[in-house]
């Protein structure tokens, strides 16, 4: 009998514990440690930052579905990991001990890597749904006082998609309240274009990205370096190709949302061999750490390697089917290491996104993520932004239910030709 432990119970760890009870069998144990009992849909929280979604419609309580589906709930939250032991340190003072490990932590957001930056200090936050709560609130005084708004991504951010999308969501809504022609956008971004999106632009992304940012008349600066955040100001360096300082801007603010950089959670960060210099998770093609075989790791907390080098630094974003398709290889793999095989299954890893603009959209398929690809492809229509709700309300299902993968979901991207897998080549020819 093996116990599997899933860490983290966020888009990557739920669907995991899902995926590991669904794989295997009733003589197995499978339990999630978590920070609290309830589920959170990150993606729509640009949306409740504008008041167009409230907490109780994207959140999920967890205990009732995993209590039916025969997964233990930790929700106490874990301190420390300890790796040579097989073992978590809960935050009181119990532990969870393991066989089997998959850590899905997701980020820390690492906003005190820059002065003044963050929802405890100068700008706002969407990372969070306390954070994109905070942020409803500071949209409502905007509203009622108008005046220059900031939105973008921080020198090494890896998550660009969001940031766009709340600049178009927060300048609709301003629209929609009647005080957009009192508030002049500054989009700044560390990207040396707009569109790179972390992954040198997939298709057209700086075309149609660079496009709709004119036509909602919101300025860009790229290559941007924030340097701080003040009351009613963002200093930011614009940085030149070749690492000189090509302008310096005082920017004036009454409301900034930047998404930071992110690093490995406390819980983790800095175990020897088991983590980068920024704490994310060294795994193999497998999603199994390079130093400890019993270890595996989805979703954000993933390391991966930048694209290239670009004049201000930027990470690689890590979106939503890209998880899941880490979620597919890692529970096939320990499925298989249970029943004394060894791991087979390679997640795609290919970014897959539908950026929401407020009432239309972007979307873009990357395959592989590093050009040259055999996919790349980018389209912008009032689709995509139905295709998000759509999202939204399949996933939330998923969590609900308890299901890993409803079917309509698999037509889905069969039909788009996207696989979560690579082909796996098993020599008893059992596919
Ligand atoms: P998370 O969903 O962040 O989950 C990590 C979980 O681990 C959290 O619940 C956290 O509390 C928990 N945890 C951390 N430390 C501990 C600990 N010590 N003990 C116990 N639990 C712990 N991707 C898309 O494909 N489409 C989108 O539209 C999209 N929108 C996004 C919008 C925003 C604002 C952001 C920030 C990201 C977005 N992404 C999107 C990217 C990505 O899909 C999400 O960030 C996704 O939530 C990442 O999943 P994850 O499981 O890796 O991490």
């Amino acid at each position: 009998m093996a116990h599997v432990v899933v860490l983290g119970a966020g888009l990557g760890g739920t669907i995991m514990a899902y995926e590991l009870r669904k794989g295997l069998g009733k003589e197995h144990r499978v339990s999630v440690v978590s920070n609290g009992d309830r589920y959170s849909f990150v993606p729509s929280n640009p949306w409740v930052a504008v008041g167009w979604r409230d907490r109780e419609s994207i959140e999920v309580d967890l205990a009732p579905v995993f209590a039916r589906h025969d997964i233990a709930l930790h929700p106490q939250g874990a301190k420390r990991l300890k790796p040579a032991e097989r073992r978590i340190e809960l935050n009181d003072g119990s532990s969870v001990t393991y066989d089997y490990l998959v850590i899905a932590t997701g980020p820390e957001l690492a906003f005190d890597e820059i002065d003044g930056l963050g929802p405890d200090h100068n700008s706002q936050s969407i990372c969070h749904i306390d954070h994109a709560l905070k942020t409803k609130t500071a949209f409502d005084a905007l509203v009622d006082n108008p005046g220059p708004v900031v939105v973008g991504a921080v020198q090494g951010a890896s998550c660009f998609g969001p940031a766009y999308e709340f600049a178009f969501i927060l300048e609709k809504a301003l629209r929609k309240a009647k005080v957009r022609d009192r508030v002049p956008m500054t989009f700044v971004t560390s990207e040396p274009y707009i569109g790179h999106l972390g992954l040198d632009g997939v298709g057209d992304t700086k075309g149609l990205l660079e496009s709709e940012l004119r036509q909602h008349h919101i300025k860009w600066i790229c290559n941007a370096k924030v340097d701080r955040v003040e009351p009613g100001k963002m200093s930011v360096s614009e940085i030149a190709d070749d690492g000189s300082l090509k302008k310096a801007h005082e920017l004036p603010q009454v409301f900034s949302m930047m998404l930071p950089a992110f690093r490995g959670v406390a819980a983790v960060y800095g175990i020897e061999g088991l983590t980068n210099a920024r704490g994310f998770i060294v795994v193999d093609k497998h999603q199994r750490s390079t130093a400890y075989p019993d270890i595996f790791a989805i979703g954000v907390c993933v390391a991966i390697a930048p694209l290239g080098k670009t004049p201000v630094p930027t990470g690689v974003p890590k979106t939503g089917f890209m998880i899941e398709s880490m979620v597919t290889a890692a529970a096939r793999n320990i499925d298989r290491l249970v029943t004394g095989a060894e791991p087979d299954a390679q997640a795609t890893w290919n970014a897959v996104c539908l950026a929401d603009l407020g009432d239309s959209g972007v979307a873009f398929v990357a395959q592989p993520q590093i050009p040259p690809r055999n996919v790349n492809w980018s389209s912008s229509g009032k689709w995509v932004h139905t295709a998000k709700v759509g999202f939204e309300r399949y996933f939330l299902h998923k969590v609900r239910t308890g299901k890993a993968e409803p079917f309509y979901e698999r037509l889905a991207l069969q039909v788009m030709g996207v696989d979560k897998l690579k082909e796996i080549k098993i020599d008893d020819g059992a596919a």
